[in-house]
Parts: structure tokens; C-alpha cells; sequence
């Protein structure tokens, strides 16, 4: 049996040696034995047959799978170092205090997380530890600040726009500070006496089917893949320069316009610190580089502000309750959630942007303003609650900070507020991409669609499109609405519920925003009929073809 100065350092995000204060904490314990653990929680892995998509109610297979390979990978950097990843199941809390128990634990480190459901589950761990003696050591390591500071900075709340944030934050301390990157060795695994612990599993193992995806992410996980893949970046100097979003082009999916780190961020197979520094290194290396808010740095930094804002926001994932969230009166339609879940809108570029998340689990930054705009105040008029729940399913850098913050920008609910700028699903995706080749790889089915009708397969006379063998309305769909009227509908409902926001100071209640609903759904029926004749007409010119 293991002696008293044994530590466990429980792996959840941060699935990384480089940069791990955690790790390294609980590396120093004297004499004895350090138990690293990761456990499989059922609320995100147990599969899920009724989901729209292979994966478990919380996650798709793409991120499952991710997660595996980083695991994997961790499992091999500390088998190098003579120490190996113990594997277990069940609910975390209460396996963990069984093996602070039988290994008779004195070190408890794991990375501080701010996601409300750790914040929860850690707050049982660390009651417990302490009532039996255990010490807890929980490092904010998964951002470059600690949201708490920056808060207490700014008078005990969240900053809510970039720029105040960038001058509250500053520099981060770890600018300045040595990382540890790799270690000779680490401490011995001890006995695991009654424990039930296992190697990495496979999908198979955890009741998934390598054939429930015809694709897959080609993003690997892990934190080799993670240093190779920002090594790529930074060792472009120049691009690294003159990194400027959003400029860059959302269509490009061979060589993605941008690093494509979000993943590795959100496990924390890349350390954010680590990420920063190498960054700085090369800004010191160049004559002139880009600035916060678009410089790649910039990036990282809207990070840092998102979980901030999140941290220091009650119900930041909720509209009702939500201090900084407008009140809008959002429809509930679920055929066409669900035909914009799905990539069936009847708009290639929409669709293809669903597609690649369906089947990749990342789409560049504007694709997803595109799709995210489209379902709310764009186009739909769905709720941002309920488009957020897609992407945190699907995405593999899911992240529950940003993608909540996202959602609220994108919807025009928060941090930004003009909702009379909407993306076109048409002649946005165009300007970067006019021979559609995005939508070809995403979409086959339009794969020999002339290039003019491309991004409007329902233009296409009859004949192109039986030569395209894309016949819509048959084999892809015809437009779920008409761009032009539902963007000029969802303005004018924007700007009514802005009203009404503004008239009660944001104190709305259930029957203010059911009576405003009320109001919107009778006004869009007498402008629909008033509409009507010259629909009419614009059909009939279509049937001429
Ligand atoms: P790069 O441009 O290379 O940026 C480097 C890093 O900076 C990213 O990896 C990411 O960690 C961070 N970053 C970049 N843009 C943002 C941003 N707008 N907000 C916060 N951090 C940013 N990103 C997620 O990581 N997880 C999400 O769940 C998520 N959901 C989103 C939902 C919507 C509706 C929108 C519009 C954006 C969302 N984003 C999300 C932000 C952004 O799109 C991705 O971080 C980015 O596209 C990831 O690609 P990259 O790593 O190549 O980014």
C-alpha cells in the first residue's frame, strides 16, 4: 500500500506536460507516489442513440474522439517519463474521493476551471479534501489571467468591452515567467489496490462505431500535434506579422486562413501561456506587427475577455437572467432549427458551413458569424440559446465561455449591437470563394452546378440544373425563406424589441416579451399577406424558365 506523501493530479482540460503547474505540484510529492487520473464522465462520453448526430447527448463523435487522442497522447509523454495515465469511469466526484481514499492521497492538484459545472463539482472535491486533510493545490493555468483578478480590478465586475479589458488586464505575469517545459522524470506510479483503472479506451470501447461518420475531423488531438501545429504558425514569421482579422478567407479549408489551435486551447493540450510567449518571441523578432483586436495575439486575448465576461456574469449562458443580455422574443421553430442544423436551408454556403461542422467539428471564425447570424437575427429569427447548443455539441474546441459570448455577439444580444449589419448567405461567401469550391467539397450534390448559380442553385434554368444532376427541390433544397424579406423582417423585429428593451431599462418580464412575440407574429402575418402579389409575381417569372 502506498505511504502518506503520495499526490494525484487529476487531469480535465490541461491534458499537457509543458506548462502543467498542476502536474508539477504534484510531481514534487518527497517519497512517495503520484497518481495521474482522468476520468471518463458519463455526462459527456455514454453515447447517445437518440442525438442527431453520432456522439453522446453533450458531444459529438468528432469531439469524443479528440479527447481520446489527447489522452492517448498525454498517456505516451508521461509514459516517457516513467509515469503512465490511469484511466477510470464514473461520476467524477465520487470517484475521485474513493481514490484519495485507497491511495491514501496527501496532494490533491488539478487546473483551476471556471466552467460552471466544474466550479460545482470542485467545490464538493475540495469539501472533502479538506474535511479529511488532504491539501488542494488548483493553479489558474488554462488562461493567461485569473478571471477573479481582472474582476476585482474593475471594481468587482466583469469589463464588458475588449478595449476596457485589454487596459484592465495588462500584462499577464506569465509574459515574464520561466515555463517548465519538460521534465527528466516524474514520480512512480503506486499501488492502485482495488481500483478499477484502465489504459486510454478506444471508441469502440466506449460503444462507438468507427462507420457512424462517412468523415472525420482530420484535426488530430493531442499535445504533440498541438506543438507541431503551432511550431507551423509561428515559424511563418511574416504571416504571424501581419495576421489581421478578419480578413482572412472563411472558404479555405485545404490550408485554413487561421491556426486552428482553438482545439488544442480548449483541452489545454497547448498551453495559452506557452502560446503568448512563443508569440511575443516572434514580435520581438519582426520590424512591425499587427495589434490587439486582430493580431493573432489578439486573438488569444479575446479568449481571455470571453471567460472573464462569463466568469463575472450570472446566467451568462441563458437569456433570461442574463444581466447583459438583450430580451428578444426569439421563435421556436424546430423544422428549422433543424433544417439548419442539418445543412438544409436551400443556401449552399450555409449549408456547406453545417456540413463541415457536422463532419469536422471546426469551420473558420466568419463561417460561423455567417451561420450563427443566418439562424438568428439574420434570417430565422431562432433563438441563439438553441443554435449554441449545436455548436457546443458539435464543435471539437466546444468552450464554454467563448461559445456562449460568441452566440451573444452574433445574435446582436450583447457586446455588439448593430443588427441592421447582416451577412448575406449569398454574396458573402462569394467575395472569397466565386467558384464555390468550399460548397463542392461540402456539398457533392452541387458539385457540377455552374459557377454562377452556385451559391443560388434555385436561379439555375431547369436544364442546368438536370445537366448538374441537382434538381432543387428534389435532390438539394429549395430556399427555407427568401433572404431579402426575412432579413428586412428580422430588422424590423430587432429594432421593436431593442425599443422595448430601452423603454423598461431591461426589466422584462415572460408577459412583456409574450406580448411583444404576439405583436411581431400578427404584424408579420398582414405583411406577408400585403407581400403576397408580388411574390407572385416574382414566381411566375422563375416558372418562365
Ligand atoms: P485563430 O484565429 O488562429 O486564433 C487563435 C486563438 O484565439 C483561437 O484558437 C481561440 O482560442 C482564440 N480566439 C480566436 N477568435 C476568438 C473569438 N472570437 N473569441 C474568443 N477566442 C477567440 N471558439 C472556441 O474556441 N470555442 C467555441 O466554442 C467557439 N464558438 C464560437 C461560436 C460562434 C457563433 C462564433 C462566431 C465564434 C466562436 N468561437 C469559438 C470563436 C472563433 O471562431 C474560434 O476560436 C476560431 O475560429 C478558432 O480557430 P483558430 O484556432 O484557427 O483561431
Amino acid at each position: 500500500m502506498a505511504t502518506g506523501s503520495n499526490s494525484l493530479i487529476w487531469f480535465r482540460k490541461g491534458l499537457r506536460v509543458h506548462d502543467n503547474p498542476a502536474l508539477e505540484h504534484a510531481s514534487k510529492a518527497s517519497s512517495g507516489s503520484m497518481y495521474p487520473v482522468f476520468v471518463i464522465d458519463p455526462r459527456y462520453m455514454e453515447p447517445d442513440p437518440s442525438a442527431f448526430s453520432p456522439g453522446s447527448s453533450r458531444a459529438g463523435v468528432n469531439r469524443i474522439r479528440f479527447l481520446l487522442e489527447s489522452l492517448k497522447d498525454l498517456d505516451s509523454g508521461l509514459k516517457k517519463l516513467g509515469s503512465r495515465l490511469l484511466v477510470l469511469r464514473g461520476e467524477p466526484g465520487e470517484v475521485l474521493v474513493r481514490c484519495l481514499q485507497e491511495w491514501k492521497v496527501k496532494r490533491l492538484c488539478f487546473e483551476y476551471d471556471t466552467d460552471p459545472y466544474y466550479q460545482a463539482l470542485d467545490f464538493k472535491v475540495k469539501e472533502y479534501a479538506s474535511s479529511v486533510g488532504v491539501e488542494v493545490f488548483s493553479p489558474v493555468s488554462h488562461t493567461l489571467f485569473n478571471p477573479t483578478d481582472i474582476i476585482q480590478k474593475n471594481g468587482g465586475k466583469a469589463p464588458l468591452s475588449y478595449q476596457s479589458f485589454l487596459k484592465i488586464a495588462g500584462e499577464p505575469s506569465c509574459a515574464e515567467s520561466e515555463l517548465l517545459m519538460s521534465y527528466s522524470s516524474l514520480p512512480p506510479i503506486g499501488d492502485v489496490g482495488s481500483i478499477g483503472v484502465s489504459e486510454v479506451p478506444t471508441l469502440e470501447e466506449l460503444g462507438y462505431r468507427e462507420d457512424e461518420q462517412d468523415e472525420w475531423t482530420p484535426f488530430r488531438g493531442g499535445e504533440s500535434e498541438a506543438l507541431k501545429r503551432l511550431n507551423n504558425s509561428i515559424s511563418d514569421k511574416a504571416w504571424v506579422a501581419n495576421f489581421e482579422k478578419p480578413k482572412g478567407d472563411p472558404s479555405a479549408f485545404l490550408k485554413p486562413a487561421t491556426t486552428v489551435l482553438s482545439p488544442y486551447l480548449k483541452f489545454g493540450c497547448l498551453s495559452s501561456r506557452y502560446f503568448y510567449q512563443c508569440l511575443q518571441r516572434v514580435y520581438k523578432d519582426v520590424k512591425k506587427h499587427t495589434s490587439p483586436p486582430v493580431s493573432l495575439l489578439g486573438q488569444l486575448l479575446w479568449r481571455e475577455f470571453f471567460y472573464t465576461t462569463a466568469f463575472g456574469t450570472r446566467n451568462f449562458d441563458k437569456m433570461k437572467g442574463n444581466p447583459i443580455c438583450k430580451q428578444i422574443p426569439w421563435k421556436e421553430d424546430h423544422d428549422m432549427l433543424a433544417a439548419w442544423r442539418d445543412g438544409k436551408t436551400g443556401y449552399p454556403w450555409i449549408d456547406a458551413i453545417m456540413v463541415q461542422l457536422l463532419k469536422w467539428g471546426w469551420m473558420h471564425h466568419l463561417a460561423r458569424h455567417s451561420v450563427a447570424c443566418f439562424l438568428t437575427r439574420g434570417d430565422l429569427f431562432i433563438h441563439w440559446e438553441q443554435g449554441r447548443d449545436v455548436f457546443e455539441r458539435l464543435l471539437i474546441d466546444s468552450d464554454w465561455a467563448i461559445n456562449n459570448g460568441n452566440w451573444m455577439w452574433l445574435s446582436c444580444s450583447s457586446f455588439f449591437y448593430q443588427y441592421n449589419r447582416i451577412y448575406s448567405p449569398v454574396s458573402f461567401g462569394k467575395k472569397y470563394d466565386p467558384d464555390g469550391k468550399y460548397i463542392r467539397h461540402f456539398l457533392p450534390v452541387l458539385k457540377d452546378m455552374p459557377k454562377q448559380y452556385i451559391y443560388e442553385p434555385w436561379t439555375a434554368p431547369l436544364s442546368v440544373q438536370t445537366k448538374a444532376k441537382c434538381i432543387v427541390g428534389k435532390d438539394y433544397p429549395k430556399p427555407m425563406v427568401m433572404h431579402d424579406a426575412a432579413s428586412k423582417e428580422c430588422k424590423r423585429k430587432m429594432g421593436e424589441a431593442y425599443a422595448l428593451n430601452k423603454k423598461m431599462n431591461g426589466n422584462i418580464g415572460d408577459d412583456d416579451l409574450k406580448d411583444l412575440r404576439r405583436k411581431l407574429e400578427t404584424d408579420e402575418e398582414s405583411n406577408i399577406r400585403n407581400q403576397r402579389p408580388k411574390l407572385n409575381q416574382v414566381l411566375k417569372y422563375l416558372m418562365r424558365f
